[in-house]
Formats: C-alpha cells, sequence, structure tokens
C-alpha cells in the first residue's frame, strides 16, 4: 500500500489557508490516544475503522503525558498510514527528549510516510503544573521544537491554541506574544485546547487576528457525556466548566443515556455555533469510542446541509 500523501503538502504554500479559511468546506478530524493494552488497542481499532468510511480530514494521536508514550504514538501513527486511508498527524512533545532524539522521532515519522505533526511542548511528568524542567539537550518552548521540524523537511505543523489563555501565561498580551512567535516559527495551524463557551474561542481568535497573524484554529470538541471525566480533564486543562450543563449531567448521573443524550446536545449546539462563526473546521476528541463524537458529527452534517437547502 502507497504511503497516504500528506494532509496539506508545505510545496504549496497557503493551501492550508485557503482550505481552512474557506467557510463552505470546513475540515473534519479526529484525536485518539495510544493504548497502553491488548483490549484498549482493540477498541482504538473499532473506534478507527468506525471513523474511516466518514473520509475525516485527518485523525491525530496524541504523545502521552510527559512524553511517555514515544514508541506507542509513532506505531499507531505508523499503522494508520500504512493500513488505513486516514491522514494521520502525529502529536510529539519536547518533553524529557534531547534534540537528538527529537529528530531521531521526526525522522521515524517521515520514513514512514508521515508529514503532518502537531508539534507541543508538552507538560512536566508527574505533576503538569509543576515546573517545567527542559532536558539539559532539549527545547523549553514549542517554538523551537517548531524551527526544528521545518527545517527537517516538507512537514505541516500545527501547534496548540488556548481559549482560556495557557495557564502559565502572565496575562493575555503576552500569550499571543508567544502564539504568534511560534505560528510565525513556521506554524500551518493551530487546534484548540478543550473549551466549554464559545466566545472564549471567539475572543481568541479575535486577539490573535488583531496581533496580525491569520493561522487558522481549529476548535476541539470535547463530548461531555461523563461529569466526573470531563470535570477531571477541565481541572488538568484549565478549561472551566459551565456550572449549568454540570448540575444538568450530574442530575442525569444515574441515567447515563440521558447523560450522553445532554453531553452530545451541548458539543453538538456548541460545534454549529462555530461553523457559524465561520470556524476553520471541528477537532473531535474520541478517547479511542467513536461513538458520541460520531453522534455529534452526524448531527453537525445534518445541520450544515440543512443550512445549503
Ligand atoms: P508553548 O507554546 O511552549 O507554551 C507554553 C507556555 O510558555 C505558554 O504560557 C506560552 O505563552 C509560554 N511561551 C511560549 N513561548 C515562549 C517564549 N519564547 N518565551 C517565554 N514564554 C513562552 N500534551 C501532551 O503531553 N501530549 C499531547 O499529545 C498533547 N496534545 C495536545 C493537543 C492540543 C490541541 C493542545 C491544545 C494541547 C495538547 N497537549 C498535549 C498539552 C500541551 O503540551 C500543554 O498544554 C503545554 O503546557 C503547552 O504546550 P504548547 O505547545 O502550547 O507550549
Amino acid at each position: 500500500m502507497t504511503a497516504p500523501q500528506p494532509w496539506h503538502p508545505v510545496t504549496q504554500p497557503g493551501l492550508v489557508r485557503r482550505e481552512l479559511g474557506a467557510a463552505s468546506k470546513p475540515t473534519f478530524s479526529f484525536e485518539f490516544f495510544p493504548p497502553k493494552t491488548a483490549q484498549g488497542e482493540q477498541t482504538l481499532w473499532q473506534a478507527i475503522r468506525r471513523i474511516e468510511p466518514l473520509a475525516p480530514d485527518f485523525v491525530s494521536v496524541t504523545y502521552g503525558a510527559g512524553g511517555s508514550s514515544r514508541d506507542r504514538t509513532v506505531a499507531v501513527t505508523r499503522r494508520i498510514a500504512a493500513e488505513t486511508t486516514l491522514r494521520p498527524v502525529a502529536h510529539l512533545t519536547a518533553v524529557g527528549h534531547s534534540v537528538a532524539e527529537l529528530r531521531h522521532i521526526i525522522g521515524q515519522y517521515a520514513d514512514a510516510g508521515i508529514r503532518d505533526v502537531l508539534v507541543l511542548r508538552g507538560d512536566p511528568p508527574g505533576d503538569p503544573n509543576g515546573p517545567w524542567v527542559p532536558h539539559p539537550d532539549g527545547f523549553t518552548h514549542a517554538c523551537e521544537l517548531v524551527e526544528l521540524v521545518r527545517s527537517l523537511g516538507e512537514f505541516s505543523i500545527g501547534v496548540a491554541a488556548f481559549p482560556e489563555k495557557h495557564p502559565r501565561s502572565a496575562d493575555w498580551a503576552q500569550d499571543i506574544r508567544h502564539f504568534v512567535a511560534k505560528c510565525r516559527a513556521g506554524a500551518d495551524y493551530a487546534i484548540t485546547q478543550m473549551f466549554f463557551h464559545v466566545d472564549d474561542y471567539l475572543r481568541l481568535r479575535d486577539r490573535v487576528t488583531a496581533a496580525g497573524c491569520a493561522v487558522p484554529i481549529i476548535p476541539e470538541i470535547m463530548p461531555a457525556t461523563d461529569v466526573r471525566q470531563i470535570r477531571r480533564f477541565a481541572r488538568l486543562s484549565g478549561a472551566a466548566f459551565p456550572e449549568d450543563l454540570a448540575h444538568r449531567l450530574e442530575a442525569a448521573r444515574d441515567r447515563p443515556d440521558e447523560a450522553y443524550a445532554i453531553g452530545v446536545e451541548h458539543a453538538t449546539a456548541m460545534a454549529g455555533r462555530l461553523l457559524a462563526e465561520g470556524a476553520p473546521g471541528l477537532h473531535y476528541i474520541t478517547l479511542n469510542r467513536s461513538t458520541a463524537a460520531l453522534d455529534i458529527h452526524r448531527e453537525v452534517l445534518l445541520a450544515l446541509a440543512a443550512r445549503v437547502a
């Protein structure tokens, strides 16, 4: 099987921006994580096979917190490239890696025909909010890794964006300055951290635009169907979870079907408004279980079709 083409080769500058910027054609993508067990592997591949017929623009595979999943991320991403029709985007963090190791990983992706990398700084191992200690021969900020990947060949590069500001940024001015610098170092697009208020995304986009940066920012959609799980994720990511949604989910705690429907309905409404406001695409978190992401996506497509009709 031939390796899939890169999502948007950098040999055609501007292509991504045009594609992502075209309101009539938002991109749709799904995020997976590399499983630790054989059972987890099976669940992941069931999800991948259910999503594949929808022909999403890309799927991404996360890099374990603290740099913990290097081999598994590389293996899953390579298998997606080799055995499916999907276009994989490999997450890569600088955590715990020397520059030489990072070069080696990027080389492994290139050898497998993977040209799409989501470049991240990552968080410290153990306590993600603890002090950042760079590898003695490594990087301190994502912009340095962007520069490295850009220097190593024809990669398309995504970076992280934060609708509620990165928790370590002192203020918005600093946050936007560093985000724009990261984009100017060579990023083609950004994907956001999970968030639950559309206005936060819109404000971020306005701030980035006002700073003269036109890199498309794809919002990440997290189906909030399990209140305890979402509260944990929201705490880790710093995302503010809406209290009214939390109350509704708490009230339906013993009725999983009802909680599921509430979470899907909220995410679908968010997705619809984001697209109506001109978001360049939607990136769904799947947690390796396709059902909620697919249910939301189906509703989004129906709404889009109704708008066109
Ligand atoms: P940076 O861009 O380096 O920013 C980190 C902080 O440093 C910010 O406060 C920024 O303002 C500041 N900063 C940046 N540049 C400079 C500079 N030059 N001088 C001074 N300060 C600066 N983590 C994982 O471990 N694995 C994953 O797979 C993963 N996937 C993610 C996917 C998405 C879409 C998102 C949004 C996040 C993901 N993360 C992942 C989490 C991410 O690694 C953390 O949020 C991390 O804290 C920030 O990474 P960054 O790439 O934004 O870092």
